[in-house]
């Protein structure tokens, strides 16, 4: 076996962050932990250090910063405490680091993920609104750093172990003629249209297979997040808007498939969950335990297929009509729904508002070319600021 991995860990406080701590600790023959990150949460990345003894802890937040380094000192722990964006981009590019998981959510991962892949890390790729905003400008830093990216989205990580060894994103080269991305639905799969109006961010929060942070389970619940999908699939497989298809699948067993052009589909099945996905990409091109039970076929009996329903989830037709755009439409969108999601979070919008949001902010700001990450930057910028302008009026007229 090879050396051992210096891992670092950006988001480490999050459901995917304790996920992969979790199959880290089942293998700490294999990887070292370098870094951990959070937002604030100073509490948990103690506990975290104190289990994992990592070079470095960053927090985002200055005063949750402190008092990390106030529990460290207080310890016999060695591990320096650095804070704020510049030290999320100085951990994911240090030069001990082999890779990156790259786990915070929204916008706030971009420059760390960045970062590692413009220093050519192996990067585990959790953050999908990095690819979403910023594809174009991504996709070169990982070719010009040489970095080596692996799927981390359950989708997308069994559409990866479909496709061939050697899939270089020339799909026709390679007999592929569709990806096929499987949703679950979320929790209002079934729910009368009239009843959306009054969903709870509890309610939206519930999902039916997969426990995720927030954000990701509100966008389950609109089904936003398959439309990020859609975007993350095009840039990571190089696969044009028409060759990616969407089916609901709410047994989430199936977690995606490649159709070959001789009829045949693979796919990948498993238990839901996401440390199956993320022992893949740490492991890879070797398989290592994840501690998810094998899946019992004869227990799932059944597996559905429908087409999605774009009256009850009108944003995943804006994520293709996005996508279909290209320039900086997909990051106007990713920030839009960045705002109406917290806002539906904090109980100031309805949850049918959130498409509403996004379809106005899409229609109000041009779309223009990304050659570099400034324009993406300024696109999220304007995106943010149009969602926030037309909740404003709305409040106002209301
Ligand atoms: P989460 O909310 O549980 O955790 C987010 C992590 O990012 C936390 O550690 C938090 O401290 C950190 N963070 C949040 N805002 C930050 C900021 N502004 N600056 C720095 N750090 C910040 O989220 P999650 O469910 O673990 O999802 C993480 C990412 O993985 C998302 O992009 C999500 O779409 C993707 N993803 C998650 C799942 C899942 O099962 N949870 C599945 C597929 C993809
Ligand atoms: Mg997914």
């Amino acid at each position: 076996m090879s050396r051992v991995i210096q891992l670092t860990v950006l988001g480490s406080t999050g459901s995917i962050g304790k996920s992969t701590l979790d199959v880290v600790a089942r293998h700490a023959d294999r990887y070292r932990v370098f870094a951990l990150t959070a937002q604030r949460q100073d509490e948990l990345l103690f506990e975290q250090c104190q289990q994992f003894k990592p070079r470095f802890a960053v927090l985002l937040d200055e005063a949750a910063a402190q008092r990390l380094r106030q529990r460290l000192a207080a310890s016999d722990l060695q591990t320096e405490v650095l804070c704020g964006m510049e030290a999320l981009e100085q951990v994911s590019a240090a030069p001990e680091v082999d890779a990156v998981m790259a786990a915070i959510v929204g916008a706030a991962g971009l420059r760390p993920t960045l970062a590692a892949a413009r220093a050519g890390k192996k990067i585990l790729l959790a953050n999908k609104e990095t690819l979403v905003m910023a594809g174009v400008v991504f996709m070169d830093a990982v070719r010009a750093g040489g970095s080596l990216l692996l799927p981390i989205d359950s989708e997308h990580n069994a559409v990866f172990q479909s496709l061939p060894r050697d899939y270089a994103g020339d799909m026709n080269a390679s007999g592929v003629s569709k990806i096929l991305l499987t949703a679950s639905g979320g929790p209002f799969r079934n729910t009368p249209l009239s009843g959306l109006q009054n969903v709870t961010p509890e309610q939206a929060c519930a999902h039916p297979n997969w426990s995720m942070g927030k954000k990701i389970s509100v966008d389950s619940a609109t089904m936003m997040n398959k439309g990020l999908e859609v975007i993350e699939a095009h840039w990571l497989f190089n696969a044009p808007a028409d060759a990616i298809e969407v089916v609901v699948h709410p047994q989430s067993v199936i977690h995606s498939l490649v159709q070959y052009v001789d009829g045949s589909m693979l796919a990948q099945l498993g238990n839901p969950d996401m440390r199956t996905p993320i022992a893949y990409a740490l492991a890879y091109p070797e398989r290592i335990a994840a501690g998810v039970a094998p899946l019992d076929l004869i227990k799932v009996a059944q597996l559905n297929f429908t087409a999605p329903d774009l009256e009850r989830f009108p944003c995943l037709a804006l994520a293709f009509q996005a996508l279909r755009a290209g320039g900086t439409a997909p990051a106007i969108l990713n920030a839009a729904n960045e705002v109406a999601v917290a806002a539906f979070l904090d109980r100031q919008i309805s949850f049918i508002a959130v498409p509403r949001l996004i379809e106005e902010v899409l229609s109000a700001l041009p779309v223009s070319p990304v050659k570099v990450m400034e324009d993406v930057l300024a696109a999220d910028r304007a995106g943010r600021e149009a969602a926030h302008e037309l909740m404003r009026r709305v409040a106002v007229s209301a």
